[in-house]
């Protein structure tokens, strides 16, 4: 330990990302990246932003993005915020809408961040088992509680939940803040955005790494009553008023612009998702239903260590955690047909 840090540096686990390995050769179905390109339209217009103007600081609002994002949702920009990533989205809320005093809930087997946000602010947290199959029940999320995070689909398992399900957990927690996390929402799932205009305490929290494949670019957004958006603004003004800069402004406005080649990519995204699954299944893998672009996948006579080294020393790089009930599962993302036919073949090999 540093004789320099502070006790809260001392005292934080900070959440380890997955690998990016130098090696390209890899293939890499291990951070639920996509694996196709971002629309041609997002690098013409970074091209076209990459010009004398970044000498100037860009627009502290963000406008342009929010007005985009605004019509995409249906509503006003005063219900958007964007920032760096979904991460950096969530290290905003958690300081504006829980209080040290009071114990939020997250299911037990989610996001690690989560549990990290925490604890960098001091917050406490209660977890709310999930079944055996890693089923959210919301009837559980009635108890007292200072506010609730859920991301849906869930992740690492890819369990969703019905739009139903979330209003039930809305319903019994009018007063504080419901945080749902659709970073995955676009691979089949259900989003609640509708749900923003009759549920003023629920942020809804996307982003563009995934179904628009810009997990480099860094963007994310909420969208939530104009009340939390500016819970939101006073947190990132006190911290960085810029976020996003001019270039992935421009990239991310492109973006959300061609829906038409975001609606390709998903489609594609997900038959290979559910011809991977029917794949793994005669060969004695259990998959949980997944609506998300990878898959949570267990083999009740191989251990998930030994399968996930054996892939990696094939060159094909899977995500495994080392956690109590998860222990013998690997997440899978989803990659291209090529990508997912030379995954199964290599399992087929090791099995
Ligand atoms: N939420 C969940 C559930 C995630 O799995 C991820 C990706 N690691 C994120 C948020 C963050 O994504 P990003 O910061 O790239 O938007």
């Amino acid at each position: 330990m540093s004789q320099y840090w502070s006790e809260l540096t001392a005292s934080l686990v900070p959440y380890v990302p997955g690998e990016q390995p130098k090696d390209q050769r890899y293939i890499k179905l291990n951070t639920n990246e996509n694996p196709y390109p971002p629309s041609p339209k997002v690098i013409e217009a970074i091209q076209a932003a990459t010009n004398a103007d970044l000498r100037l600081y860009p627009d502290p609002t963000c406008e342009p993005l929010r007005e985009v994002l605004a019509q995409y949702y249906g509503l006003t920009k005063e219900h958007v915020f964007v920032g760096n990533g979904s991460d950096e989205i969530l290290a905003f809320a958690f300081p504006a809408f829980f209080s040290a005093d009071r114990t939020i809930l997250f299911p037990d087997i989610t996001y690690t961040f989560y549990p990290v946000y925490a604890k960098l602010y001091g917050i406490n947290y209660e977890t709310i088992p999930t079944d055996e199959q890693f089923n959210i029940d919301a009837r559980q999320y009635g108890i007292p509680n200072g506010g609730i995070i859920i991301p849906n689909p869930n992740a690492p398992t890819a369990r969703f939940m019905l739009v139903d399900q979330l209003k039930t957990i809305l319903e019994a927690n009018r007063s504080q803040v419901v945080i749902v996390d659709e970073a995955y929402v676009d691979f089949g799932g259900e989003s609640v955005v509708p749900l923003v205009a009759g549920y003023h305490n629920l942020l809804v929290v996307q982003t563009l790494s995934k179904s628009r494949s810009l997990a480099g670019l860094r963007v994310g957004m909420a969208v939530g009553h104009p009340d939390l958006i500016e819970g939101l603004n006073r947190i990132k003004n006190s911290f960085n008023s810029y976020t996003l800069d001019r270039l992935a402004l421009a990239g991310a406005v492109a973006a959300i612009e061609d829906q038409a080649y975001f609606e390709n990519t998903n489609r594609k995204v997900i038959a290979t998702r559910e011809w991977t699954i029917e794949a793994l299944k005669p060969l004695g893998f259990q998959a949980i239903e997944s609506k998300a672009n990878f898959i949570f996948v267990t083999h009740p006579e191989r251990s998930a260590p030994e399968l996930f080294a054996s892939l990696k020393s094939r060159g094909i790089l899977v995500r495994y955690f080392n956690k109590p009930r998860i222990d013998q599962y690997l997440r899978v993302s989803i990659g291209t047909d090529e990508e997912m036919e030379a995954f199964v073949s290599a399992v087929k090999a090791i099995l």
